[in-house]
């Protein structure tokens, strides 16, 4: 246990892990059931192309998500690029910043314009106020991205999208398992794209999926996933290779059978941090809505840093000596990425929401890798962090100097 600030790796000491922790390492299901089945398509020698493991995967997703239609892919990113093309979107369409930047290049790679829109400072999803104010005439639909699995205001984004015609869509990568006013996420909107990259809380390898109740959207989207064949030698649409293979379905298929188990460990981390973090002056979990079902993948943290006198990133620099990989889900947000900031230098004028949150939150290592005892280090280390709060930002000054003047 560290109890100084010399103690801390940051200045010289030991760091507290000798292997690192992350965030999102993943979650694994049983392996003898993942072995069988990985036998039996070898056996089978059916690898892919819509094979019996993904039809079953598509099945089961569909009915825990309360859906007539789910199409898995091989990624999320191809399943938005392939919803979004189905939908027929153009010209400009409605995003986050706050958001992984799959979300923006999934339209910018068909030359589709992101445009980015602030999000609201509770719910840290698209704010609807600005949405309504961010159309042209040129708009064609709304992609909300329920992030860290906390639902966007999706009554009111509907409302929007329907006043404008316009087609209201959901990234919801961090969301499979999470409830709005009690329904599934997936149901909502023309469609929505869900992950199972490994990264992901439920993970098939690499894979993702639409899951829609539009049966045009559906059987487009399908076309389109397999180079817009309708029929052996018949192609109606421009498409893509999207389909998922047949072992990424047997991991997705075995992962789901533990999901319980993995969504249980989430929320006792969760409960966890929230317990060992309790009292920290300027450090906040940030909350879920505890009427709703969540999958608890994110825990994120608030770092307050007029409280604490450290900012974020002296907090993450901390925890990065002691080989603890916390992430900052998401900075700086897409619209200082390229090539959004080349494109709209100035976006951020508009931003103001999503560039104050991007400074203060932190993503902590969770999910069924990471043990109580982990959890516990890692907020000792915090509240050492916070207690010497002077004396350490002096300490990471007198360090930058030193750099300085070498
Ligand atoms: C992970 C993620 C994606 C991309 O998913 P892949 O399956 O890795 O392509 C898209 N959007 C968000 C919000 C994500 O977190």
């Amino acid at each position: 246990m560290k109890h100084y600030p010399s103690d801390l790796a940051k200045f010289g000491g030991e760091p507290q892990f000798r292997e690192p922790l992350h965030v999102g390492r993943p979650n694994i299901g049983d392996r003898a059931a993942l072995m069988e089945r990985i036998e039996d398509i070898l056996d089978r020698r059916w690898l892919t192309n819509h094979g019996p493991y993904v039809e079953e995967f598509e099945r089961r997703i569909a009915d825990y998500v309360g859906v007539k239609h789910c199409i898995a892919m091989c990624n999320a990113t191809i399943a938005l690029e392939i919803m979004i093309r189905a939908a027929g979107l153009k010209g400009e369409v409605i995003v986050p910043s706050m958001t992984f930047v799959a979300t923006a290049h999934a339209l910018q790679w068909q030359e589709i314009t992101p445009v980015f829109c602030d999000i609201d400072p509770v719910t840290c999803t698209l704010d609807p106020k600005r949405v309504e104010s961010m159309i042209t005439p040129r708009t064609t639909g709304i992609i909300g991205v329920h992030l860290w699995g906390r639902a966007c205001q999706i009554d009111e984004l509907t409302e929007i999208a329907e006043r404008h015609h316009l087609k209201l869509m959901f990234d919801a990568a961090h969301s499979f398992g999470c409830t709005y006013k009690g329904q599934m996420i997936g149901r909502f909107g023309e469609a929505e794209v869900l992950s199972f990259h490994a990264t992901k809380f439920l993970n098939s390898l690499e894979g993702g999926a639409i899951v829609t109740n539009n049966d045009e959207l559906a059987g487009k989207a399908r076309l389109m996933q397999n180079f817009g064949f309708e029929d052996t030698d018949s192609v109606i649409y421009v498409g893509t290779n999207g389909k998922m293979n047949e072992i990424s379905a047997a991991m997705g298929i075995t992962s789901l059978e533990s999901i319980d188990e993995f969504i249980n460990k989430n929320h006792e981390n969760y409960n966890l941090y929230q317990q060992e973090l309790a009292g920290i002056k300027g450090v906040r979990l940030m909350p879920y809505d505890e009427r709703e079902k969540t999958n608890y993948q994110y825990v994120v943290l608030d770092i307050d840093e007029a409280a604490i006198g450290l900012s974020r990133d002296d907090i993450k620099d901390i925890l990065h000596a002691e080989n603890v990989l916390t992430r900052r889900y998401f900075y700086p947000g897409c619209h200082r990425m390229e090539p959004y900031r080349s494109h709209f230098p100035h976006a951020g004028l508009l931003l103001p929401v999503t560039e104050h949150i991007s400074q203060r939150v932190l993503s902590m290592p969770t999910g069924t890798a990471v043990s109580a005892d982990d959890i516990r280090e890692v907020c000792a280390i915090i509240r050492l962090a916070v207690d010497h709060a002077a004396e350490i930002a002096d300490r990471l000054k007198q360090q930058t100097d030193a750099l300085v003047l070498q």
